[in-house]
């Protein structure tokens, strides 16, 4: 698995390839197996109820399925490789987004998906509601009978503040479970890859502005209790900007290190750093800039280190102005 979640390393047999194999310029990585690890995470979820499938699962939504598709909606990629050169044309011929291929299973399997997404936010058993995804929403579910409205008020990914209303339609006892994102805490949900910079794992949680009484189970917050009418969650996750390398027996990242934002993963093009896009990245300054109107409204993280300065835009929205180089994995001054 690439650090984005996408999956399979060969364009030959559209295969995976040897043990660690994940060479970046021709990575595979098609979107239609995106979707698929998707739908297997959210499966292996309703197996085990572990918050770590999802922690996949979301890792893969915005970083190898979203990818797969412009900012305008209307051209693909079939493969998503973690760099280009600007000359190898990885995506069947083309070396940017495409409206169509002769094979056209991604465009037409992002379509089935996307409106499939509502789905995936919430799940219930017995007597429990998990809250897997974060995302602008209102809901209404059904625990035993029992309607309960839930409506979230959030800018997640771009920032980790939630606001939650739970509102069941009469008094009613049920466990309400969190997922606590991976990037929130100093553990990666595979051994394949790790944070190198460690955080402070902290967030903050209210009820109706007052503490209140959780645990922690199997990567959620957990809280039991006789839920109300209008009953309100503020949720704090603090979003740092983590340096992740991988291990050391995958040859094509030696020596570098990829950088992510809470749930997005960063790539540099070469249209913002011409200056310094085959340099060494050795920044010991991280910042992230807010920038409303560039590629849609995202967040940039801007690295310097005095004399240098390398911006990085998340990943899902490169190669939407025109063809260039980009890579993922920054070779980084030792
Ligand atoms: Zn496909």
């Amino acid at each position: 698995m690439y650090v984005t979640g996408g999956l399979g390393a060969r364009h030959d047999g559209e295969a995976f390839g040897d043990n660690y194999e994940l060479p970046n310029l021709t990575a595979y990585n098609e979107t239609c197996a995106a979707i698929g690890g998707v739908m297997w995470a959210e499966r292996m979820f309703r197996l085990f109820g572990e918050a770590d499938f999802y922690n996949l699962l979301e890792r893969m939504l915005y970083n190898a399925v979203l990818p797969g598709i412009s900012l305008d909606g209307t051209c693909f990629f079939y493969p998503n490789p973690l760099e280009s050169d600007g000359e190898y044309k990885f995506n069947q011929s083309h070396l940017t987004r495409a409206g169509w291929f002769d094979c056209s299973c991604c465009p037409t399997n992002l379509i089935r998906f996307l409106p499939s997404l509502p789905g995936l936010i919430y799940h219930t058993e017995d007597d429990t509601v998990y809250v897997n995804l974060f995302a602008g929403n209102e809901a209404k579910l059904s625990l035993n009978g029992k309607e309960i409205f839930i409506k979230q008020i959030t800018n997640y990914p771009l920032d980790g503040n939630i606001t939650m209303e739970i509102s069941p339609e009469k008094k009613t006892n049920f466990t309400l479970k969190i997922r606590i994102p991976d990037w929130a805490t100093n553990r990666f949900p595979s051994e394949l890859y790790r944070y190198e910079n460690e955080i402070p794992y902290s967030y903050k949680i209210l009820l109706n502005g007052e503490t209140v009484n959780y645990i922690e189970n199997k990567g959620y917050i957990e809280i039991s209790r006789k839920w109300e009418k209008d009953d309100r969650i503020t949720l704090e996750f603090p979003v740092a900007v983590r340096q992740i390398s991988a291990h050391s027996l995958v040859k094509d990242d030696e020596g570098k290190i990829a950088l992510s934002y809470g749930a997005l993963v960063y790539c540099m093009e070469e249209i913002d750093n011409p200056n310094v896009f085959d340099k060494r990245l050795d920044a010991s300054d991280f910042r992230i800039h807010l920038n409303e109107t560039k590629l849609g409204g995202m967040n940039e993280i801007i690295a310097a280190n005095g004399a240098n300065t390398w911006n990085l835009i998340p990943y899902y929205t490169w190669s939407n102005r025109g063809v260039g180089k980009m890579k993922v994995w920054l070779e980084k001054e030792q």
